[in-house]
């Protein structure tokens, strides 16, 4: 294994910590209730919260990536392409720290996706 790992590691609990910090934020304003009498207003705040929903699904999704990747510090099986088990280059990982795959295997993937 190569000696970025420990950086990644940080980053991704640095990005972990961060991202409990804004979803418990956009859950507590989910919960409270302004007063809306005007009917544009309301067709805003619905707009809003339409928004703030997508916004906070991927948060939600990028914080459960970062969560499964740490975990995958825990068993060893981090940096490992889940596709061809090859080791996820260090550039890779450094700029995505949640790849499950290497470059090619992600190339491939996505194609699949998209057919
Ligand atoms: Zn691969």
């Amino acid at each position: 294994m190569n000696r970025n790992l420990d950086t990644i590691k940080q980053n991704l609990l640095d990005q972990k910590k961060e991202l409990e910090l804004k979803l418990t934020t956009l859950a507590k304003e989910a919960f409270s209730d302004g007063q809306v009498q005007d009917p544009g207003d309301q067709a805003l705040l619905s707009t809003m919260e339409s928004l703030r929903t997508s916004l906070q699904d991927s948060d939600l999704e990028q914080y459960k990536r970062i969560v499964r990747a740490i975990k995958k510090f825990e068993d060893g099986s981090y940096g490992i392409c889940i596709d061809c088990g090859n080791d996820i280059s260090e550039k890779r990982l450094l700029s995505f720290a949640d790849a499950d795959r290497c470059l090619a295997c992600q190339e491939e993937y996505e194609d699949l996706q998209t057919e």
